[in-house]
């Protein structure tokens, strides 16, 4: 990618590379030298810079630890077998990411700024994109209030920072689900949309519950009548019913606007695969379940791209999916967005930023 915003960097004075065992890479847990960081004050981001990761000094009457003013983005960098390095769909994240500013009262931040801070980050810790097969650098775009007040209103002032972490291959073990239909998610007019930290705050009560059941992840239904699935956790969801693919739509403000999903509805256009953007109705998921009409079912995101689903529990009783073959849609999709990622096969709807 070529840049234009000159970006003051600072190196870090030791590498931490050499420290890292990146045969046997915790999650979300090693996270590589430098950050990109920005400040916005009097209506502008300004200081945009490239330092060394390191804590953060914050007031304790910081507003975002009170009130949750704070949003954040996830996405990944790959690399091919030439040693390049790819991001996915960083544009469409940048995007999403202004969508939650504005539900939550927060400023803008211009995609050039998301974009080149992004590439002149990576550019700098390239050596932190793994190698190994199947692995790839997470990378966590994130913003939040920095005023030091502690009455509620929107903040005047906001950071938002870039950090990455070399992450393991993601053995995507198929998950067991749970059809929740007390617990709410998300309802319309509320926050489910934008990527917010409330959001998943409010979520981790009701699937520690799911848990402690022995399921992997809820299946979340509507907030109002609970008679329709939204979904998962951190993915989307979609099922293959008679042969159609069935997801539920992205406009009732209540569902996050995965790229992950995004990409795989283009593709299925792209194979001319029956889809229907719809709500699936819990009722309906389980008629499908009892005469075998439900073919495949699987949730869609960057973490694991496509998590196949083995298990769905609706209204107390637990069904198993058909095991999939190769060939079934979503093992199809599976190798074509790895395909894509890795810059192993051309990339129709130039997804891929080559850093
Ligand atoms: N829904 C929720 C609630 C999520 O947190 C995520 C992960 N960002 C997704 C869906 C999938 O989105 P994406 O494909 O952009 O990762």
């Amino acid at each position: 990618m070529k840049t234009s915003l000159a970006i003051p960097v600072t190196q870090i004075e030791k590498s931490r590379l050499s420290e890292i065992d990146f045969s046997n890479l915790a999650f979300g847990r090693v996270i590589s030298d430098h950050m990109f960081v920005a400040d916005y004050k009097d209506g502008e981001w300004t200081d945009l810079r490239i330092e060394p990761y390191a804590p953060l000094e914050l007031s304790p009457a910081n507003a975002a630890l009170h009130y949750g003013q704070s949003i954040f983005e996830g996405l990944k960098a790959y690399r091919n077998d030439k040693g390049e390095v790819l991001i996915f769909r960083a544009d469409a994240n940048a995007r999403r990411m202004n969508e939650s500013a504005a539900r939550m009262c927060m400023p803008a931040l211009p995609e050039e700024i998301f974009m080149e801070g992004l590439a002149q980050l990576i550019d700098l810790d390239k050596a932190w994109v793994p190698s190994a097969k199947g692995s790839s650098l997470y990378i966590r775009p994130f913003m939040f209030a920095m005023d030091n007040y502690i009455g509620v209103k929107p903040s005047d002032t906001y950071k938002f920072i870039i950090f990455t972490c070399p992450v393991g291959a993601y053995y995507s073990k198929p998950v067991n689900v749970k059809v929740e239909t007390y617990w709410t998610r998300a309802t319309e007019g509320g926050t489910g949309a934008a990527k917010t930290a409330g959001n998943y705050a409010a979520s981790l009560y009701p699937a520690l519950q799911a848990q402690k059941e022995g399921f992997d992840q809820l299946l979340w239904t509507d907030g109002k009548s609970h008679s329709k699935i939204e979904e998962s956790g951190t993915m989307n969801v979609m099922f293959k019913i008679n042969g159609k693919l069935i997801t539920a739509p992205t406009n009732t403000g209540t569902i996050l606007k995965g790229i992950t999903r995004d990409s795989v509805i283009q593709l299925a256009k792209d194979w001319s695969e029956p889809l229907e953007e719809r709500f699936l109705n819990v009722s309906e998921l389980q008629e499908a379940l009892e005469n075998g009409t439900l073919e495949e079912a699987f949730g869609v995101g960057t973490a694991a791209t496509i998590a196949h689903i083995a298990k769905i529990q609706v209204n107390g009783k637990t069904y198993t999916l058909p095991e999939k073959s190769s060939e079934a849609f979503s093992n199809r999709i599976l190798r074509e967005l790895d395909g894509i990622k890795y810059g192993e096969i051309s990339d129709p709807h130039s997804w891929i930023i080559k850093i």
